[in-house]
């Protein structure tokens, strides 16, 4: 099975760095899959950083930390 390590931060579960597959011996054959590993970084990136409060979006507000519903889409 091959990995490729998926950073995300934390809070907001935006993509921080995707880094490449890391292929094992069955790499390429028919019906292989690459396991995603999920790492997280951080708390949240600049677009959804509390900093940024001025922006005209719809979803200004962010949630108190802990928010962990998995469902939070992205702003753009
Ligand atoms: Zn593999
Ligand atoms: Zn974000």
């Amino acid at each position: 099975m091959c990995y490729q390590v998926v950073e995300r931060y934390s809070v907001c579960r935006c993509l921080y760095y995707k880094h490449a597959v890391d292929p094992c011996a069955a790499y390429g054959q028919s019906g292989h899959t690459v396991q995603e590993k999920t790492v997280l970084v951080g708390y949240t990136c600049n677009s959804h950083s509390s900093h940024r409060t001025q922006l005209g979006y719809g979803m200004g507000v962010l949630p108190d930390s802990g928010y962990e519903s998995g469902a939070y889409p992205p702003t753009r």
